[in-house]
């Protein structure tokens, strides 16, 4: 895949890049690992001075880089720009928090002979991250803030069709302040990773992206024993029982599903509707997704833009041609439009079976399936059928329904009466094969640490 800026409003290529050459990676895994070597010894208020200075410039500049961000992968500028904030914030949560989330430990030292026993959390050193390009900045920064709080260095791999993004964090970073091979961004297509995550120099690797991107990475970093975290999609269900707030989970359901154009790996794509009121939120939940206006993403008036990618539009396409073709009903969208760029409409598919690759399959786009469910039961059963385990939802106002969705949703995260969200506060991974490990919180930070144990006699 060719590096390159390409704007999905119109299929037009606006600048290519480089990759970098051998001698390049090689320059940067030595300033990496030089680095690391010696930034590990900084203060936490030193980072975190550090950490502000990056937020106070994202701040500033986030118009500009909210256009760029459109015009790399389509997102609207209002979404843009709150995806710019919303780094700002991760890095101001984890300046204020960082200490005291990976404070030393104390351990019950006489039960186990010592003066002294406690947990001491250390940096691993330089830490691979390899990025998609749905939030070319938040997928990023959700790694980096924790990472660099407690000491780790940086390596980005990011998506080859969000350069520009690419090469901004790496530059506001270091305008922040934070030391020369802090946090690096390499311009490389994904076969030049393997040779990086088997350097010796580097420590661990994140992944955000495809289940076949992480199958692969965690395969290689398998073989030389490095930790990964993996956050692979999903393909989250929203369950809507008859004492819900129909209006309002009709209004936050078109949210959930077309945010980002339909591009989150924590959209809600499966719409699970208890058979009393499923006529009544799928004539809702039709209505509004009619009416979403689509178009320029730069345009205030738009709710949704295009895919960002022409691959990923035809992706999204034969899904829902192949469903069609074999029985699902289109209650609205199925069709794209004619013209430039790679817009597709809000869809809503109905009468999906098992047999349809829709069924199993994570929907990339704004296209939601509409499933009738005659119990809570039966609500559970359809919601845990997917080999994903990320986000999930479920509106109910009745207390023990609440508990058994809890409870019961195999996935990561559970949201009840409202839509799954990252909040830097809250831990954000997934079961199964939406991947291992955790983002944000204090889990996040605790992922690329040694969690060394300390005894004193
Ligand atoms: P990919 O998983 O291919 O891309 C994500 C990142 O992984 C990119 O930096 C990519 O590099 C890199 N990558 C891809 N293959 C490998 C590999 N074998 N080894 C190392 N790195 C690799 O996602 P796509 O953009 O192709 O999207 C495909 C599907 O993935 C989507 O339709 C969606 O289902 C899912 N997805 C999920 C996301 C999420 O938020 N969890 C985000 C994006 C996609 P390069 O760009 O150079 O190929």
């Amino acid at each position: 895949m060719a590096i390159a800026t390409i704007n999905p409003a119109t299929g037009e290529t606006v600048q290519t890049f480089d990759a970098a050459t051998d001698d390049e990676i090689e320059r940067a895994l030595a300033l990496a690992s030089s680095c690391a070597a010696s930034y590990r010894s900084t203060t936490f208020a030193q980072r975190s001075a550090w950490m502000q200075a990056t937020a106070d410039l994202l701040e500033a500049e986030a118009d500009n880089v909210a256009a760029m961000m459109t015009l790399e992968m389509g997102k609207t500028l209002a979404s843009a720009k709150a995806e710019v904030l919303k780094c700002a914030k991760g890095f101001r949560f984890y300046a204020d928090n960082a200490e005291a989330m990976v404070a030393d430990e104390e351990a019950n030292a006489s039960a186990v002979g010592a003066k002294k026993a406690f947990v001491r959390y250390q940096p691993l050193g330089v830490v691979l991250a390899v990025m998609p390009w749905n939030f070319p900045l938040w997928q990023v920064v959700r790694f980096a803030a924790p990472a660099l709080m407690i000491g780790n260095v940086g390596l980005l791999k990011h998506a080859s069709n969000v350069p520009q993004s690419a090469l901004y964090l790496a530059d506001v970073i270091r305008r922040g302040g934070f030391p020369e091979g802090c946090f690096q961004t390499l311009l490389i297509g994904s076969g030049a990773v393997e040779g990086i995550l088997r350097d010796p120099r580097v420590a661990a690797a994140t992944l955000t992206g495809s289940e076949p991107a992480g199958r692969s990475v965690a395969a290689i970093a398998g073989d030389e024993v490095k930790h990964t975290v993996l956050e692979l999609g999903g393909s989250d269900p929203y369950v809507v029982m008859p004492s819900a707030d129909l209006d309002a989970a009709a209004r936050v359901a078109v949210t959930a599903r077309v945010q980002n154009n339909g591009q989150s790996c924590i959209a809600a794509k499966r719409f699970i509707v208890h058979t009393d009121v499923y006529d009544a939120f799928a004539a809702k939940f039709v209505e509004l997704m009619s009416n979403l206006t689509v178009g320029d993403p730069t345009d205030p008036a738009t709710d949704v833009g295009p895919l960002a990618t022409e691959q990923g539009r035809v992706d999204v396409e034969e899904l829902v041609d192949a469903a069609a073709a074999k029985g699902a009903s289109i209650l609205c969208g199925g069709k794209r439009s004619d013209g430039p760029g790679w817009f597709y409409p809000p869809t809503v598919v109905a009468d999906i079976t098992t047999d349809m690759d829709m069924y199993l399959a994570e929907v990339f786009g704004p296209v939601a399936s509409l499933y009738r469910v005659a119990d809570i039961d039966e609500a559970v059963a359809v919601a845990n059928a997917t080999t994903f385990g990320l986000g999930s939802n479920a509106w109910t106002t009745d207390e023990a329904e609440q508990e058994r969705f809890i409870n019961d949703l195999d996935a990561g995260q559970v949201f009840i009466n409202g839509m799954t969200i990252s909040y830097p506060e809250l831990p954000f991974g997934g079961t199964r094969r939406s991947g291992n490990g955790r983002e944000l919180s204090a889990h996040g930070i605790r992922e690329f640490c040694n969690v060394k144990t300390v005894w004193v006699g």
